[in-house]
């Protein structure tokens, strides 16, 4: 988009925030006030589909029925009588909810604003105007993430907050959270601006922390540290960081921290966290593009995961993921959005065939990747690395009932042929007809059942109209 087509299209974007369609943003105020606008859990059995377990044991099984209960899977198979309501799965395909795994939904906000010269990039734009955001910003913007997470069919999200101005800044974030009913982990970060000389304020996470069980919605929510680590812009002096990491342990919260993007590729930038004893089994490393193969192996050693998110890291001139690099050392691995303002839209769907086809780019070689690995990584193998692998990710009795149903009778996907590369290469939202995140059906017919489409989407518009206003951004 040139300056003047994007200045008149910014234009006209201000005068649709502000031409008066939209109803107040919702302010709730205390922990969990969502909570109580989200479906009950109840019972009911979606009969006869074609249910991809994501389990290596049960596989895929036709004709099949899923039997949930109080939020549990309760039986799965062929020879499931229907008990509680019975929802007809004829002609459909119903699987695991997808993981995502590091997704800024703070900054959905400013989708696709991320331009075309170095001023009006990502990482300036989100800085300039992240740092005028209230929190009820956040909250919308939060919002509208989880709102199109589940209409996507994303069940569980890692909302990677760091904008984290005050403590009412992430409170927002987690009521987001809450209000969409979704299952999610928050790691609380620091402000977007904050010199790279100064640790990260400890007061938000620490009060969080110490009133989590208010946070968590019954569970479906868990608190984790979104670090910046030893490296930013250039490097970060040890008496900054070092305080900022042993408070995460001493909270016994895990962390996520950005390494190894390209930008600084000729640093080794995992080698001295494992030297300096701030890798393990608690952390997170999002992106790791140019980890060497020396770096590697001290990843695997450590325990520590992995989160790529090829739709970003595509196109923000990153590069490739080391996805099969990373596979072949059975490191935990998951795929991430990363952020809106870069990717356009949060269909995880996308991203995982993106991850895939770069895979068989990079290797030349139609087959270097299936299609069902890809589905593994952005369901069984994304809950994994998050933790979660033992409540979902994949479809068995005695998990938690996170699932979708895909309707593919529709031009973008009839007809059916090899259900996996199917489900990766043609699903769009408008496919995925049912979610139910912990038993509660989310999403059913096609239409979000405990959030209000127009009013997320109006008060999206009315907190970008807000900003624009007190940044002057014309
Ligand atoms: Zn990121």
């Amino acid at each position: 988009m040139c300056e003047i087509c994007r200045r008149h299209f910014i234009r006209g974007a201000a005068a649709l925030g502000t031409s008066g369609l939209f109803s107040s943003p919702l302010t709730a105020q205390t922990p969990n006030a969502g909570t109580s606008r989200l479906p009950s859990r109840g019972e009911f059995t979606i009969a006869n589909a074609y249910v991809m377990t994501m389990d290596a044991a049960l596989g895929d099984i036709a004709n099949a029925s899923v039997h949930v209960r109080n939020g549990e899977i309760i039986a799965i198979g062929r020879d499931v009588s229907s008990a509680g309501e019975r929802i007809d799965g004829t002609g459909t395909i119903v699987m695991p909810g997808l993981v995502e795994t590091h997704w800024h939904m703070w900054n959905t906000i400013f989708r696709s604003f991320a331009g075309d010269k170095a001023e009006d990039g990502y990482f300036p734009t989100v800085a300039r105007f992240g740092q005028q955001m209230t929190s009820d910003d956040i909250f919308q913007s939060t919002r509208l993430s989880a709102a199109e997470a589940i209409n996507s069919g994303m069940t569980f999200v890692h909302s990677w907050c760091h904008n984290v101005r005050s403590l009412p800044h992430a409170e927002a974030d987690l009521r987001a959270l809450s209000e969409a009913g979704i299952r999610a982990r928050h790691s609380c970060g620091w402000p977007q601006g904050l010199p790279d000389t100064q640790s990260a304020d400890q007061a938000p996470i620490e009060a969080l922390a110490k009133n989590w069980k208010s946070w968590s919605n019954e569970g479906l929510i868990t608190l984790g540290m979104g670090w910046r680590g030893q490296f930013r812009v250039g490097p970060i002096k040890p008496e900054v960081y070092q305080p900022e990491f042993d408070n995460a342990r001493k909270l016994g919260l895990p962390i996520t921290v950005h390494v190894a993007s390209a930008a600084h590729r000729a640093i080794n930038q995992i080698e001295p966290l494992y030297k300096g004893h701030l890798l393990g089994k608690d952390v997170q490393l999002i992106h790791a593009l140019t980890a060497t193969p020396a770096e590697l192996d001290m990843i695997k050693e450590s325990g520590a995961s992995v989160s790529v998110s090829p739709g970003s890291e595509l196109r923000i001139g990153y590069g490739y993921p080391q996805i099969s690099e990373m596979l072949a050392k059975h490191i935990p691995l998951g795929i991430s959005v990363d952020t809106s303002a870069l990717t356009g839209n949060s269909n995880l769907f996308g991203v995982l065939k993106l991850a895939r086809d770069s895979e068989n780019a990079r290797a030349e070689n139609e087959f270097k990747m299936s299609a069902r690995q890809a589905l593994e990584l952005g369901t069984i193998e994304g809950a994994r690395s998050m933790g979660i692998d033992d409540r979902v990710g994949s479809l068995k009795v005695g998990k938690r009932a996170d699932l979708i149903m895909i309707n593919p009778n529709a031009l973008n996907m009839a007809v059916v042929t090899d259900p996996a590369h199917l489900v990766l290469e043609a699903t769009t939202p408008e496919n995925v007809d049912t979610v139910v995140v912990d038993g509660r059906i989310l999403k059913r017919g096609g239409k979000l059942t405990a959030l209000d489409t127009s009013e997320v989407i109006s008060g999206a518009r009315t907190a970008l109209a807000g900003i624009r206003e007190r940044t002057k951004w014309r």
